[in-house]
């Protein structure tokens, strides 16, 4: 099946600048990301790459910031509790970590570190950059109709109520 709209897709990706190292992997943890194709706010650009290819299938594409996680905001900035961040090793001014939020985790980079609270920038790590993403598809299958009405992907990788 080719991926097309009501599409649900299971892919790992590794995201880092081009030829540069990993900020974000789906290998890290093991699990593919789950997607309704058309409908659950992937990048445009990495959607549209990902438009008529099947299971199996694996490419790499750059996209340009604006396709991307956009231009850096300047006020993009907050403080919160540490005992949201999810991170391995000490805190320290530059650390990339994972902010739970009610729509799901964000990836934020640290500011500066205090006794009890944190400041983040929640401006994408790689915001203001073009971008490289390595995609390799594991399942194309067509979205049950819980789906369709939810509007976003269930299972492995996708939404769980
Ligand atoms: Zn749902």
């Amino acid at each position: 099946m080719k991926i097309a709209p009501n599409a649900v897709v299971r892919f790992h990706y590794t995201l880092r600048k081009p030829g540069g190292e990993s900020v974000e992997s789906t290998r890290d943890d093991g699990e593919p990301t789950t997607y309704l194709h058309g409908a659950d706010g992937l990048l445009d650009g990495l959607e549209q790459a990902l438009e008529g290819r099947e299971a199996g299938d694996s490419f790499s594409i750059t996209l340009p910031a604006e396709q991307a996680f956009g231009q850096r905001q300047a006020d993009a900035t907050r403080r919160v509790s540490a005992k949201y961040l999810k991170h391995e090793g000490k805190l320290t001014p530059g650390k990339v970590v994972r902010l739970n939020t009610e729509d799901g985790p964000i990836t934020a980079v640290v500011l500066k570190v205090g006794k009890f609270s944190v400041d983040l920038d929640l401006n994408h790590p790689l915001a203001g950059q073009e971008v490289q993403f390595d995609v390799e598809i594991v399942e194309v299958r067509a979205a049950t109709q819980e789906e369709l009405d939810h509007g976003h992907a269930h299972g492995p990788g996708g939404h769980h109520h």
